[in-house]
């Protein structure tokens, strides 16, 4: 029946999202998410809404969170924009802000949807390559484009970027928007939160996907100069009034009311991340040094299908990409101490102790 679809839809490329299985017992260490809940305050706070007020829409534009976030990071609340995960943040930034008639910078490994949103906003996406040793080079962000995004750390790499070459990628580029996504900054990052009163091009959106470990409940959030909030604030509403639902709002302003939870949780994949890296290189993997809540792994004997596969035999899965530049290498979510001994006790069998 494609004759009904609007003619852009048939050229339409969609993100593929990690594997959610149906089988329960698996060891899923395919899609970032925390091996812990989320803080016993959220789900109170949760359980509290569903009871009293399910009835009514939310507040369309989510005051109390905004407030909650300003406060947190130290801005105001018009700096700062929510949504319906980061996922559609980053859509209406690639919306309101990337389409000028020129392309948008990006690094050539990184967050798959960058090049979706390009592709169902008519954005040409330019590639930069990352170097050998897969970081960024700040000095190849520059010259005419409409924006420039990227990842810190980046995805799937796991690498940090120091701050002083953020900024020196809005300090170059003052006429664009320049967005770093910071969906892993919590494990180990320093936020540029810090840079935006300094750079009125700089936009920063986080989750609370991962390090609230919140990925169930869809919110996310960029925080920048009111002016940049503003456009996007004009493509919600001109889209959905009320994309964050009354759960959502009220789940993650307890998230941000329980402080010595998050250091718990974040201090924990950041121990067991170091475990396992130390282990996987026992192994005969090389790691990419990594500040996320995974690892980004290969093997120089075994390919990285094969190995994904093996371990997909015993229960485990991991997220293996089959793209240039990585397609030996494996994406290994940090799960709790009881999933990545099941994944370093897995292995060696794999891999025959190279
Ligand atoms: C997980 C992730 C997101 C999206 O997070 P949601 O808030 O769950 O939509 C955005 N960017 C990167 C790099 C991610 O890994």
């Amino acid at each position: 029946m494609s004759r009904f679809w609007s003619p852009l839809v048939h050229d339409l490329v969609p993100y593929v999202p990690g594997e959610q299985p149906k089988l329960v017992n698996l060891v899923k260490l395919n899609t970032n998410e925390h091996p812990w809940g989320p803080s016993p305050r959220v789900i109170e706070a949760i359980q509290a809404e569903v009871s009293a007020n399910l009835r009514l829409y939310p507040d369309p534009n989510a005051d109390a969170l905004k407030n909650k976030l300003a406060d947190y990071h130290g801005v105001t609340a018009e700096q700062v924009f929510v949504g319906n995960g980061s996922d559609e943040v980053l859509a209406h930034i690639f919306y309101g802000l990337f389409q000028h008639g020129k392309p948008v910078l990006f690094p050539d490994i990184t967050y798959s949807f960058y090049p979706v949103y390009s592709g169902l906003y008519g954005i040409e996406a330019r590639l930069i390559p990352l170097d050998e040793q897969f970081a960024v080079r700040p000095e190849d962000y520059s010259g005419d484009c409409g924006g420039i995004i990227f990842p810190n750390p980046n995805a799937p790499t796991g690498r940090l970027m120091p701050l002083a070459d953020i900024e020196t990628i809005a300090a170059n580029n003052p006429d664009v928007p320049v967005v770093v996504d910071e969906a892993y900054v919590d494990f180990g990052g320093e936020s540029a939160i810090q840079l935006v009163d300094r750079y009125p091009n700089l936009l920063v959106t986080q989750t609370l996907s991962k390090s609230r470990s919140l990925a169930g409940l869809r919110v996310g959030f960029a925080i920048g100069h009111a002016d940049l909030i503003e456009a996007l604030e004009r493509v919600k509403n001109s889209f959905n009034s009320y994309p964050l639902d009354r759960l959502a709002i009220v789940g993650a302003v307890a998230a941000y009311e329980d402080e010595t939870y998050f250091r718990e949780a974040t201090d924990y994949v950041i121990r067991e991340r170091e475990r396992v890296t130390a282990a996987l290189q026992t192994l005969g993997f090389e790691v990419l040094p990594s500040v996320a809540n995974f690892v980004l792994a290969r093997h120089p004997g075994i390919a990285g299908a094969d190995i994904a596969a093996g371990l997909r035999e015993r229960s485990i899965i991991v997220r293996h990409f089959n793209k240039p530049r990585i397609e030996n290498h494996l994406r290994i979510t940090i799960g709790s101490t009881e999933q990545n001994d099941a994944l370093l006790g897995a292995l060696p069998e794999i891999v025959g102790y190279w």
